[in-house]
């Protein structure tokens, strides 16, 4: 058995065992969320220092040195320009496809129909307590806003700050502009690029280091967040809205994208999924694009074929800005909600958890629960139209219905939105393979 088989089963092993160790030994229905919440936390903890901020801590060096790697072996700007738009083409209908996916299944299972929402109002009135600064935050600003955001932290006014806070969108758009100085630069820079590429190299080679904590790292935050809430919320309208929207990842996972890579970048997508498992496990035991970014970049480079050019520079840009997943749960989530407001959405209201979903899951971090808080933005632009036909809109607490199964889709959405990064740098690696004779190879 090789190194990487061995690794893989450890993984699952440490999944597993996550799940039933939060579920039969740490959750406890008799006691409360407090309680709980503090059996948990060592857990959370060990689970934090051993895997979780390791990951981390590649992240920013990791996305900004790629990215100038990546746009140095693109080499042209005109041809950076080219799969620019592509990528954002591909991001964008990706997207799409899965909000109309969501819509669909949540009219054909409608699980907020007929659904009792005051049942939910007292526990969620509190936990809304305690996310109500951000959450309205988002909705004040709504799409306008959030794009606002997305714009200022794509251009950081000081690159230090940037890295310091944390902003992958913000090292995305350093990172290309330096590599394009440093590409028409030509002769003198030629050296500087030379060391980008040993960094990269070396930085590859610490996250495989890494790679090799997540069977420990995993077993204990899995089974800190199943501790803390149990599959027993899987009930009633609330489990029916939770397999909508796994349903709705499954189809976009197995079905959809597969459909794409196959047609458009002519590879089993399968075949591509086995190898490109590390990732989406990542993905789904942390519940965050980001943190998994950096073992994204290693695999699909290592295993699945994916060229550096196309790599280093859609997975980076992808973690923050491409995400299916969140785009799919949150059109479900907020149709669902309305539902159980006894809200018959109109086309036109539909039309609009369409763009603003997609838009709210751009606007989203890599980030455990951040599609929780984005969803404000589409919950606030259906409310818009509700006071313009002389309705009530609906309160913000209600986000707080879904809390008790969220970190549970949370790992499930952010898998499918790492996945379609990867499909995105796969297909890309069609238009940018490394060399130009893998390029005829692959444009034959
Ligand atoms: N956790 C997701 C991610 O990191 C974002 C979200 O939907 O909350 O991709």
């Amino acid at each position: 058995m090789n190194k990487d088989t061995i690794l893989t089963i450890l993984i699952l092993l440490s999944l597993l065992l996550g799940v039933l160790w939060g579920q039969f030994g740490l959750f406890d229905a008799s006691v409360s969320d407090e309680v709980i919440a503090q059996t948990v936390q060592p857990y959370q903890e060990i689970g934090d220092l051993v895997f979780i901020r390791p990951l981390r801590m590649m992240i920013i060096p990791l996305v900004f040195v790629s990215v100038v790697v990546g746009v140095c072996a693109i080499g042209d700007p005109e041809r950076l320009g080219l799969l620019g738009g592509a990528t954002l083409a591909y991001y964008f209908t990706t997207m799409a496809a899965a909000v109309i996916l969501g819509q669909v299944l949540v009219n054909i299972t409608k699980p907020g129909v007929g659904a009792d929402p005051t049942q939910y109002e007292t526990a969620a009135v509190q936990a809304y307590a305690t996310k109500q600064v951000s959450i309205e935050a988002g909705q004040t600003g709504g799409v306008g806003g959030a794009f606002q955001s997305l714009l200022q932290d794509m251009i950081p006014t000081n690159p230090i700050a940037a890295a310091a806070n944390g902003s992958t969108l913000g090292m995305v758009t350093v990172g290309i502009v330096f590599g394009i100085a440093l590409v028409m630069t030509r002769d003198p820079a030629r050296p500087v690029i030379v060391v980008f590429e040993g960094m990269f190299q070396a930085m590859i080679k610490l996250v495989t280091w890494i790679i090799w904590l997540a069977p420990i790292g995993i077993f204990f935050i899995v089974s800190a967040k199943v501790g803390q809430t149990g599959f027993q919320k899987l009930a009633g309208p609330i489990g029916l809205y939770g397999l909508t929207v796994v349903l709705g990842l499954l189809i976009h996972m197995l079905i959809t994208l597969p459909l794409i890579l196959w047609l458009l970048g002519r590879t089993n997508p399968y075949g591509f999924l086995v190898a490109v498992r590390k990732p989406l496990l990542m993905a789904f035991s942390t519940a965050s694009s980001s943190a998994t970014l950096p073992v994204t970049i290693e695999e699909c480079q290592k295993k699945g074929g994916c060229s550096k050019r196309a790599a280093n520079f859609v997975l980076p840009l992808g973690a923050t800005v491409n995400m299916d997943g969140t785009a799919l749960y949150q059109a479900v989530a907020v149709t669902f909600l309305f539902q159980m407001f006894g809200v018959d959405l109109t086309l036109t209201q539909q039309m609009s958890i369409l763009i603003t979903a997609v838009l709210a899951a751009v606007g989203a971090a890599g980030i455990p629960s951040a599609g929780l808080v984005t969803m404000a933005i589409v919950i606030g632009a259906v409310n818009q139209s509700l006071v313009r036909q002389g309705l009530e809109p609906m309160p913000l607490w209600t986000i707080m219905i879904i809390l008790g199964v969220d970190r549970i889709l949370d790992m499930c959405r952010t898998a499918v939105n790492v996945w379609g990064d990867a499909v995105g740098a796969r297909l890309i690696t069609r238009l940018a393979p490394d060399t130009d004779d893998e390029r005829a190879q692959a444009l034959a």
